[in-house]
C-alpha cells in the first residue's frame, strides 16, 4: 500500500526557489547523482572487505540510461541500496531538510558559494519535474521500495518489484531542462564531472564502423578512467606516463616543462599532479587549468582561493577530500585546512624546483625562458616562495650564459663594484635595440644580463631589496663611463653661459614633446659625440606603472632623456666654436642661436645619429636625415 508523506521543508514549494538560485549550475545534478551511486558501490565494496556482507558482489558499476524521446534519465547502481526506513531517513528527512537549511543559510550569498557543493540527491529537482527512486537494500530481508516525488513537498512510498540489489534513480526531465535529454549533452557532462570517478560508469555502447556508418556493439561503453595517474604511486610511474596524462588533460597544449606529483596523507589528504607549462608572456597565459577533485570527483577548475595566485599558472589536478566545498569563497581563503594545503603546495613546488636546480641544471637552463615568468611572478607575489627561489632562480646574460644568483655575484664582483663598493648589475632588455650599449659595456669588461621578461622591471626592483649591496642599471641608462662610477666624477668646468647655449643648441635639434637634461662631459675624442640615455629609475617606474604597478604619477609624465654631450669630440668642438656669442639672456642672442642651430648640419647630423642609435628617429625626421646625409657625402 502506498504511503504518503510531506517532506520536511518549511517553504511550501522550495523547488522553484532553488531552480532560480542555482540557474547556472543546473548541470551539477548529474555529478551529484552519479557520486551517490558511486558511493553506494564503494560502500558495498567496504562491506564485502570487512566481511559484513558475504554474498557475491558482481561487477560494481554505475549505468546511465537516457531515453531521448521520453525525456527520462536513469542513474542505476548495484551498490548497497536502501531499505524503506533508510529512504525515509536519508531522503525524506535528512536530504530535504538539509537542503532547506542550506538555502536558508546561504540565500543572500548563494552566488558566492564555490559554485559546486553537495546539494546531493536534492539537486535532481533542478532539472526534473518528477523523480523516482527504486531501491533494494543489500540487507538479507530487505524489500524493494519505490519512492516518487513530483516536485512538490509531497512524496509517496510503495512496494515495488526490483529484483537486484541497488538503486535506480529516474528523472522525468522538466520541459525547461529538455537540453539534458540529448545524448551529446549527457556525454559532455560525464566527461566533465565523472571522467576519473573510481567505479566504472557506463553510458551507451561502444561503437564500430560497419557498412559505412557507426553502429552500436554489444560492449558497454565505460566513460571513465577509474585509476587516474595521480591516484597511483609515483614510484611506479615513468616520465612518459606523466606526459601522456598531460596530453589527455590538455590535448591542445605543448609538452609541459616539468611536473610534480603531490602525495600526502597526513596531516591532510592530498594527491595531484601539477605541470609547469611553457609560459611566454602573461597575456597568453591560460589560467584555471588546475582542476580540483574530491575523491576523483570533479569539483571545479577555479582553484584561485585554494592555491596562491601565481600557482594558478600551473596546469593539472589536485584531489583532496579535505577542502570544504559547501562554503563561500571568502570563507575558503580563511579556512585553516585550506591554508595548510596552500602552504604545502607552495613548499612542494619550491622543493621540486630546487631539486631540478641541483640535479637537472642543464634542463633547467634549457627550459628557463619558458619557466621564468612563473618563477618571477611567484617571487614577486609570495614572500615564502621568494625566499626559496633566491636559491634556484637563474640569470641569463646577453651571451646566453646562465648563472645562479650566487654564481653571478662571484662572477662580476671584481669588475663591477663601484667607488662605494656597491655591485652594479648591468642589464639589457633587448639585445638588438641596445646593441651598441651592450658592446660598449662588454668592451669595458662588464657583463650584461638579459632581462626581457615583461615582469622584469618589477623583478629588478625586488632583487635590489633582496640582494645585499647591489643595484641594477640598464646598459643604456648612462654613458658607459658612468654606469659603474669608479671614482668621483670631475665635471668639466663650464660657465653658466656656456651651459645655457649648449642646452639650447641641442634642444633645438631634438624632437619636441620630451624633457631633456643636457650636460657636457669629457668622454675623450674617441667616444661618441652625443649620447641619449634614460634615467634608470624614471624609466623603471614608468614601465612598472604601465604594467599596473600603481605608480601613475610616473606614467603620466612626459618621457625624459639625459643628453650627454662629449665636449672632447672634434665635431662638438666644431659646433661650439661656430656658435654666435653675446648676452645669453637677450632675445637677440636667443634668436641668433636658434638660427645657427637650424642651419648647423653637423649639429643635426650627430643628434640624429644618436637618436637613430636609440631607435628614436622616425617619420619625417628620418627622411630629412637621409636627405641630409646624401648632401653631406657630396660635399
Ligand atoms: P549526501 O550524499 O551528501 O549524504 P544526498 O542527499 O545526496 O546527500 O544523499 C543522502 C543519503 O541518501 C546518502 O548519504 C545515502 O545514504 C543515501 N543515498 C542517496 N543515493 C543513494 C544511492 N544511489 N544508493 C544508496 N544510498 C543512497
Amino acid at each position: 500500500m502506498a504511503n504518503k508523506g510531506k517532506i520536511g521543508v518549511t517553504t511550501e514549494n522550495i523547488f522553484p526557489v532553488i531552480k532560480q538560485f542555482l540557474y547556472s549550475d543546473h548541470e551539477i545534478f548529474l555529478r551529484e547523482l552519479v557520486a551517490n551511486a558511486v558511493d553506494a558501490t564503494q560502500k558495498m565494496k567496504a562491506l564485502a572487505a570487512s566481511g559484513d556482507c558475504k554474498e557475491e558482489l558482481g561487477e560494481l558499476q554505475v549505468h546511465i540510461e537516457l531515453d531521448e524521446a521520453a525525456k527520462t534519465l536513469k542513474i542505476i547502481d548495484n551498490g548497497i541500496g536502501m531499505t524503506e526506513e533508510e529512504v525515509d531517513q536519508y531522503i525524506n528527512q535528512i536530504a530535504f531538510s538539509s537542503a532547506g537549511e542550506f538555502l536558508e543559510k546561504y540565500k543572500d550569498q548563494i552566488q558566492n558559494i564555490i559554485g559546486h557543493f553537495g546539494l546531493g540527491f536534492y539537486s535532481a529537482f533542478m532539472v526534473a519535474k518528477k523523480v523516482t527512486i527504486e531501491t533494494l537494500s543489500w540487507k538479507a530481508d530487505a524489500k524493494p521500495v519505490k519512492w516518487t516525488c513530483d516536485g512538490s513537498p509531497e512524496y509517496t512510498m510503495a512496494a515495488c518489484k526490483k529484483a537486484e540489489r541497488g538503486t535506480v534513480v529516474t528523472l522525468y526531465l522538466d520541459d525547461d531542462s529538455a537540453e539534458f535529454a540529448a545524448k551529446s549533452r549527457i556525454e559532455g557532462l560525464l566527461g566533465k564531472y565523472c571522467k576519473f570517478m573510481p567505479v566504472p560508469i557506463v553510458f551507451g555502447k561502444e561503437q564500430e564502423w560497419k557498412d559505412g556508418k557507426y553502429v552500436d556493439t554489444d560492449k558497454d561503453k565505460v566513460i571513465n578512467n577509474t585509476e587516474p595517474l595521480w591516484a597511483k604511486a609515483p614510484a611506479d610511474l615513468k616520465d612518459e606516463d606523466y606526459k601522456e596524462f598531460y596530453r589527455t588533460l590538455f590535448p591542445m597544449n605543448e609538452e609541459p616543462l616539468f611536473w610534480i606529483h603531490l602525495n600526502v596523507d597526513y596531516p591532510f589528504n592530498l594527491t595531484g599532479i601539477l605541470y609547469f607549462p611553457k609560459l611566454k608572456d602573461r597575456v597568453a597565459v591560460e589560467r584555471n587549468k588546475i582542476s580540483l577533485y574530491c575523491n576523483q570527483m570533479f569539483v571545479t577548475d577555479h582553484v584561485d582561493n585554494i592555491v596562491p595566485d601565481f600557482m594558478t599558472l600551473l596546469h593539472g589536478v589536485i584531489d583532496s577530500p579535505d577542502i570544504p566545498l559547501n562554503v563561500s569563497r571568502s570563507y575558503l581563503q580563511s579556512d585553516a585546512a585550506v591554508k595548510k594545503i596552500s602552504a604545502y603546495i607552495t613548499k612542494k613546488v619550491a622543493d621540486r624546483l630546487e631539486g631540478i636546480f641541483k640535479e637537472e641544471r642543464k634542463q633547467l637552463e634549457e627550459k628557463w625562458d619558458n619557466l621564468k615568468l612563473f618563477i618571477e611572478y611567484g617571487m614577486l607575489s609570495d614572500e615564502k616562495f621568494c625566499e626559496r627561489a633566491l636559491k634556484f632562480a637563474l640569470f641569463k646574460n646577453t651571451d646566453g650564459k646562465f648563472f645562479s644568483l650566487d654564481e653571478y655575484k662571484s662572477a662580476v664582483e671584481t669588475a663591477q663594484a663601484d667607488k662605494d663598493k656597491k655591485l652594479v648589475y648591468l642589464y639589457a632588455t633587448n639585445v638588438q635595440d641596445q646593441y651598441a650599449y651592450i658592446e660598449a659595456a662588454k668592451n669595458k669588461g662588464y657583463d650584461v644580463l638579459l632581462m626581457d621578461c615583461e615582469l622584469d622591471s618589477h623583478y629588478v626592483n625586488l632583487l635590489e631589496q633582496k640582494l645585499e649591496n647591489t643595484r641594477f642599471a640598464r646598459v643604456d641608462s648612462d654613458a658607459v663611463e658612468n654606469l659603474i662610477p669608479k671614482e668621483e666624477k670631475i665635471k668639466p668646468e663650464m660657465k653658466e653661459d656656456e651651459r645655457y647655449d649648449l642646452e639650447n643648441l641641442f634642444k633645438a635639434a631634438l624632437p619636441e614633446g620630451n624633457d631633456y637634461y643636457v650636460t657636457g662631459e669629457n668622454l675623450g675624442a674617441g667616444a661618441a659625440p652625443l649620447l641619449i640615455t634614460q634615467n634608470e629609475f624614471m624609466r623603471r617606474y614608468r614601465e612598472m606603472s604601465a604594467l599596473g604597478g600603481g605608480m601613475n604619477f610616473y606614467g603620466s609624465m612626459p618621457e625624459s632623456y639625459n643628453i650627454t654631450v662629449n665636449l672632447e669630440h672634434p665635431l662638438v668642438e666644431q659646433i661650439l666654436s661656430g656658435k654666435p656669442s653675446g648676452d645669453v639672456k637677450s632675445d637677440e642672442h636667443k634668436a641668433e642661436l636658434k638660427t645657427y642651430a637650424d642651419g648647423c648640419e653637423v649639429l643635426h647630423q650627430i643628434t640624429d645619429l644618436a637618436l637613430l642609435a636609440n631607435g628614436m628617429l622616425k617619420g619625417k625626421a628620418l627622411s630629412d636625415f637621409i636627405a641630409r646625409s646624401y648632401s653631406l657625402i657630396g660635399k
